[in-house]
């Protein structure tokens, strides 16, 4: 653990009686289980909590209540009341400032600034950070976070919530980030009421059949590179009209694509609204996809990143298909 500790978070939490929420764009299931489950602790501490989620909240997560527990302030009514009271303003799950994306400045604008996070590219922003990148899940800290306050108060709700992002972020305690400790954990929250099949069910099995029909598309426009070694492929906006697919349903494609034999990486290319490019990296056997992301402005976990470049697809790729020529070129067929 780097930085103050969760004994340090805990008695500022306790402090606090005004909280503000944070987490990262493009909200996963670890960002957004992460959020309802604090919502939902806090309130049973008495304190006054919103949670400020940018973007849209995507549908997968829709059964942890996210829509009447996320983003039910304002941004108005926000900045009256951190002008009016002493708000904490904490942020969970969020490698860096930028990705608080619209809420950043009234992030800085609390009292005080907490960040709890398990991303090892966070450098530590605000005034008080508890990072611990072994952890597989930024759930599985606030698990630990919340016994330490007080463990009577994690209801089913909240170790629903803390289970489907440790589900969300280990790939159902799949990937390399899922040590000993998360089964416990998970264990534990099963213990208080969490429900495997339902959370597994409402996280996996709930997407519409146009993401589907997205995912497809994705996988017929992949490209295997490097001698089978990477395989690239893109979500264009001509291909999310033409499935009448949402930004959100990317979330999946590069499940599948790592599913390919012999494959050390994924690399897919997003075209965003606003004309950037999200690039997410997934690694296999223990390539490391964090440094490509990093020297793009980004960063994330050895085995999971991202950037975001501002340029069209065909530069964008460029890039970063220059970036992996360093590692495994000269010959990208
Ligand atoms: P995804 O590809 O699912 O968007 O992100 C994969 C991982 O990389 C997540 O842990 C996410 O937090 C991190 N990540 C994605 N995009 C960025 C980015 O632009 N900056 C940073 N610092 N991390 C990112
Ligand atoms: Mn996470």
């Amino acid at each position: 653990m780097r930085g103050v500790g969760l004994k340090v978070i805990a008695s500022r939490i306790r402090d606090a009686s005004d909280v503000f929420l944070f987490t990262h764009e493009f909200a996963d299931g670890d960002a957004l289980g992460s959020m309802v489950a604090l919502t939902l602790y806090l309130q049973a501490m008495d304190k006054s909590v919103h949670a400020f989620v940018p973007g849209k909240i995507q549908s997968a997560f829709q059964f942890l209540a996210t829509d009447k527990l996320l983003n039910t302030m304002s941004a108005a009514q926000a900045a009256v009341q951190i002008g009016a009271a002493r708000v904490t303003c904490l942020s969970a799950d969020a490698a860096d400032i930028d990705r608080l994306g619209e809420w950043k400045s009234l992030f800085l604008s609390g009292a005080e600034r907490l960040v709890i996070d398990h991303h090892d590219t966070n450098t530590g922003f605000g005034d008080v950070f508890a990072i611990d990148g072994s952890a597989s899940s930024c759930c599985e800290i606030l698990f630990d976070l919340f016994k330490t306050i007080n463990p009577r108060l994690i209801n089913t709700r909240i170790a629903s919530a803390l289970y489907a992002g440790l589900v969300a972020d280990t790939g159902s305690f799949q990937y390399a980030n899922t040590k000993a400790l998360s089964l416990v954990h998970g264990a534990q929250l099963i213990d208080l009421g969490a429900l495997p099949d339902e959370i597994s069910r409402s996280v996996y099995e709930s997407k519409s059949y146009e993401s589907l029909k997205l995912v497809a598309a994705s996988v017929a426009a992949s490209r295997l590179m490097y001698g089978g070694q990477i395989v690239v492929s893109y979500v264009t906006r001509s291909m999310l009209a033409d499935s009448s697919a949402l930004d959100e349903d990317t979330e999946g494609i590069t499940d599948e694509l790592r599913r390919i034999a012999g494959t050390k990486a994924v690399v897919l290319f997003k075209e965003a609204s606003d004309g950037s490019v999200k690039v997410s990296l997934r690694g296999k056997y223990g390539f490391n996809v964090k440094r490509i992301a990093t020297t793009f402005g980004g960063g994330g976990h050895l085995l999971a990143a991202g950037c975001t470049i501002k340029s069209e697809l065909g530069e964008a790729e460029a890039r970063v298909l220059a970036e992996l020529d360093r590692y495994l070129g000269p010959s990208r067929t």
